[in-house]
């Protein structure tokens, strides 16, 4: 690969490793081992493996390295470790750094098993967590101690699309030294600068807009070589999460084509944002695209003009209503994944959130009338015309 390649010439390109048949497409590796030619040489090989090496499907594989290589050169990092799923990416990137007496800070909107990862699972094992709303710095700063190890956000809050000014949170993280990770999910690898506005660890729940197309799931930890290699690749290895070469080939055929995907349904999201905007049946349209959205400057800044692929609808009328809509839909389905080439609409207070209480839910902006949409590949007319229809009949 070239350093001058650009992001859609990586996104083709980046990784590729060819078999002694020469293929033009990558090649699924589905094995679970490697065989050594000599006793000597599998000896050699677990005191150190070289960069093409392999020893067994936990620890890595031919196409997932590809993968692996191809994302870290997309995310502009110097090397990565795709997991099994999002959730194996977000935990793993915390549990494999962090050590009981240890204190995180994070932003209290979350996707509901990252809010469970922090809130339930680290501090059972002594690690101190403090919550802030994540788009308050005032907030960070406080909350941020000398002893703090690490900061932990999503860049876009689920669902309620809250932007988080990722440079200013990650320079009050390290003027104490701590490790800023970082869920990317709803900003995508496409509009995403993460690492160079000063993320550390970057995540994604590959499931999202990598596959784009709601076949498989899978995750990914981004950082630098040092971090990847000596902190996380250890922990993942031998804890089990890790990503199988059957997704990281569809992951990788999902790269080629997810610049195009994302920027298409991105200009989708923000046109049905902008025709919903001011519906008498709706309390509220929620798009970091939109110059009406509280954190619209920061969305411009971290996500490179954009406003993401998703949008979130406050129903007037409350859950009844939402209810209404939803049933009404007949081009976008009902469902709970994201960044698929179908529209899926969630009600999240009964279903994504339905864990949260009604308080935590208020704190959050999750309305009984919420409704997020995932704006798909379809022709945006439909979706306007399919949003509409819904909202009349409410
Ligand atoms: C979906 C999602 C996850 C979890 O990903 P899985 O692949 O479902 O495990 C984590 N964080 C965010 C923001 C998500 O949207």
């Amino acid at each position: 690969m070239s350093d001058s390649w650009k992001k859609r010439t990586r996104a083709v390109h980046a990784g590729t490793r060819r078999s002694q048949y020469g293929e033009v497409s990558e090649a699924i590796f589905l094995t679970q081992g490697f065989v050594y030619d000599t006793a000597e040489a599998a000896e050699a090989r677990f005191i150190e493996t070289g960069p093409d090496e392999f020893i067994y499907g936990r620890y890595g594989n031919p196409t997932v390295a590809m993968f692996e290589d191809r994302i870290a050169a997309l995310e502009g990092a110097e090397d990565a470790f795709a997991t099994a799923s999002g959730m194996a990416a977000v935990s793993g990137a915390l549990m494999s750094m962090l050590k009981s007496g240890d204190h995180v800070v994070s932003a209290r909107a979350l996707f509901g098993s990252c809010l469970y990862v922090l809130e339930d699972i680290l501090t059972r094992y002594g690690v101190e967590v403090t919550f802030v709303d994540g788009c308050d710095l005032a907030q960070w700063k406080e909350a941020i101690r000398p002893d703090t190890r690490a900061v932990f956000f999503e860049s876009v809050s689920n669902p309620t699309l809250e932007v988080i000014d990722v440079p200013a949170v990650a320079e009050l993280a390290h003027q104490v030294g701590a490790t800023v990770i970082v869920d990317n999910v709803f900003s995508t690898p496409v509009f995403s600068s993460a690492i160079e506005q000063g993320v550390d660890v970057v995540v994604y729940s590959a499931t999202k807009h990598i596959d784009g197309q709601g076949r498989t799931l899978g995750g990914v930890i981004l950082g630098t070589k040092e971090h990847i290699r000596k902190v996380v690749e250890p922990y993942m290895k031998h804890t089990g999460g890790s990503m199988s070469p059957f997704t990281a080939w569809v992951m990788l055929k999902g790269l080629e084509t997810m610049e195009l995907r994302v920027r298409a349904q991105a200009t989708s999201a923000h046109v049905l944002a902008e025709t919903l905007q001011g519906h008498p049946k709706l309390a509220r349209v929620i798009y970091p695209g939109l110059a009406d959205h509280a954190q619209h400057d920061v969305a411009q800044r971290i996500m490179a003009g954009k406003g993401g692929t998703v949008l979130s609808l406050d129903i007037a009328g409350g859950q009844a209503a939402a209810f209404r809509f939803l049933n009404a839909l007949n081009v976008a389905v009902i469902s709970n994944n994201l960044g698929d080439a179908k529209s899926i609409v969630t009600h999240p207070a009964t279903t994504t959130h339905q864990r949260l209480s009604d308080d935590q839910r208020a704190v959050l902006g999750i309305t009984p009338g919420l409704v997020r949409m995932s704006v798909g590949l379809e022709d945006p007319e439909d979706l306007v015309a399919d949003v509409l229809g819904a909202l009349d009949a409410v």
